[in-house]
């Protein structure tokens, strides 16, 4: 059986599960009966299609819309996996393709229209053709007070009789009637695993700092959290042993983890990391699939993680049992243009780069947030919320200040030199600091050269860090990391879009009183 992790990366191209999908997919491949409610957009189709690719035989989708059916059905194709679609909307000639594929044992995931049900040729063919799972999405059309209700929905129940398999029920539709007509029906009035659970873990607190000495920043954080387990995620293999010797020195219990580790010491770690109270683990993103330990009470990042999947996934870690637990992520330049470098340089299609590029600026949205970061992050998995009282911009409000100003220099400073200078030297033209490369590139000369005084150097540094994480503008690594201006830049250099910026971010960053607005 493949695992489901590594088809998550080779075939699905995701860095990992978001909230609420690896206990789904779990209980699917453990052969339970599964009601999943999950907001749109909260990505249910993956909750299904994994385990089809993990488990042996054909697993059925039941599915009302035949255009989405159409759309999985491409992209599982695309991504090298065999799928096919019994629709309405079929021509002669796909119908019978799909049969082929089905006698042939080579179709993985067939996507069924409900109408199909009502046919008498379907069961005997579905029986033939060895059934895994059934799983029906938009379940809630199973509901006749419903305003979906499907007639056809109502076969459903004697289709997981007759072929006496594991079924998957997903509906973004919460209400509690529904939900047990959804039971009533499907699953014959017997309980299944249910996760409704929405993604929300509020006794986790958020928080986030922009990086200046980061060795002391994690040193005391954790120093005002002695005795208490805790994970510290960092970037690099070496970076881990550098920061538990760190915390060591400073009188913690603490120890390295990194997958370049041979396998009976990283045993070792997991194993004293279960049974004792009080140890901090340093490690690489290899730590943590396997760990299974309720009372962590703190996670902190030393680098910025690659998206935002995976911050929710690893400050998920802390507080399992429900108490208090804390979160600590630092970020700076370095961090962003590790990322971006590391999307760009890997081996994906340009889409896949596009869209890992978007879950980077997610997340970077988060760490330059001006409002709530729990209703920011709940709203990018599809769930609304309020603020939340748990958050450390709940509990000091961010200084924010119009930046389109100070945001359309700078562009205009990357403009004139024609996107092929970094922000050192960008920031003196700003300043008016005639060094002698300005004055060797006669940029002393520009319009721009000295409009940004009203700004110190470091403040500067800072309104280029959060336009990286706005990604107004992106370092170009066949131009060694020079900044370019993006598409997102134009509106806000027209003048047609204004930008907020953090001001208290740029205040750390600076020596005295500086921001004019
Ligand atoms: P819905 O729950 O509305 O059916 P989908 O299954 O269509 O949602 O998924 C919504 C989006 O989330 C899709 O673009 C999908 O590619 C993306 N997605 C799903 N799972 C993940 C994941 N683990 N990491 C990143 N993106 C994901
Ligand atoms: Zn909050």
């Amino acid at each position: 059986m493949h695992h489901p992790r590594d088809l998550l990366s080779t075939i699905f191209g995701f860095p990992g599960f978001r909230p609420g999908q690896e206990e789904i997919v779990q209980a699917v491949l453990d052969g339970r009966d599964t009601l999943a409610i999950m907001p749109t957009g909260g990505g249910k189709s993956l909750c299904f299609q994994l385990p089809a690719l993990c488990l042996p035989g054909v697993t059925i989708v039941i599915c009302p819309l035949i255009a989405l059916m159409r759309d999985q059905v491409r992209a599982l194709k695309a991504a090298g996996v065999e799928a096919g679609a019994l629709t309405s909307g079929n021509t002669e000639a796909e119908t019978e393709e799909v049969f082929e594929g089905l006698d042939q044992g080579r179709i993985r995931l067939l996507y069924m229209a409900p109408e199909r049900l009502a046919s008498p040729g379907t069961l005997p063919m579905l029986r033939r053709v060895g059934v895994q799972r059934i799983a029906v999405d938009e379940a809630h059309c199973v509901s006749q007070w419903g305003h979906d209700f499907r007639p056809d929905y109502l076969r459903i129940g004697d289709l997981k009789r007759a072929l006496n398999v594991p079924l998957a029920a997903f509906t973004a539709t919460a209400d509690e009637e529904t939900q047990a007509e959804i039971v009533t029906r499907l699953f014959e009035g017997r309980e299944p695993a249910t996760f409704l659970r929405g993604f929300d873990r509020p006794n986790i607190h958020l928080a986030f700092q922009v990086k200046d000495n980061p060795r002391k920043q994690i040193l005391d954080f954790a120093g005002a959290r002695k005795g208490q387990s805790g994970i510290v995620y960092a970037a690099t293999r070496a970076k881990t042993e550098v920061m538990a010797q760190a915390l060591r020195e400073a009188g913690h219990a603490a120890c390295h983890y990194h997958g370049g580790m041979d396998a009976e010491d990283r045993r070792q770690v997991e194993i004293r990391f279960q049974r004792e109270d009080g140890l901090i683990v340093v490690a690489t993103v290899a730590f943590g699939m396997g760990i299974d330990k309720p009372d962590i009470r703190w996670v902190a990042h030393a680098d910025l993680p690659k998206s935002i999947e995976g911050y929710y996934q690893e400050i998920g870690r802390a507080g399992r049992d429900g108490a208090a637990a804390e979160t600590f992520t630092l970020y700076g330049p370095d961090d962003i243009r590790l990322r971006r470098s590391q999307i760009d340089e890997g081996i994906a299609p340009a889409d896949r780069k596009a869209a890992d590029h978007g879950r980077l600026n997610a997340l970077l949205g988060l760490a330059e947030a001006t409002g709530c970061r729990r209703q920011l992050l709940l709203g990018y998995f599809g769930e609304a919320s309020g603020n939340c009282g748990n958050c450390d911009l709940c509990e000091r409000p961010a200084d924010v200040f119009d930046a389109t100003d100070a945001v359309r220099k700078a562009l205009s400073a990357i403009l004139r030199t024609g996107e092929w200078f970094g922000a050192g030297h960008l920031i003196d033209i700003l300043t008016g600091n005639a060094t002698d490369k300005v004055k060797e590139r006669g940029h002393d000369g520009l319009p721009t050269f000295g409009v940004g005084r009203e700004l110190s150097k470091p403040a500067w540094g800072a309104v280029f860090r959060q336009m990286m994480g706005r990604d107004l503008i992106r370092p170009d690594g066949e131009r060694h990391g020079a900044l370019r201006m993006t598409e997102a830049a134009r509106p806000v250099l027209r003048g047609e879009q204004p930008v907020t910026l953090r001001r208290d971010s740029i205040a750390r960053a600076t020596p005295g009183p500086v921001v004019k607005t």
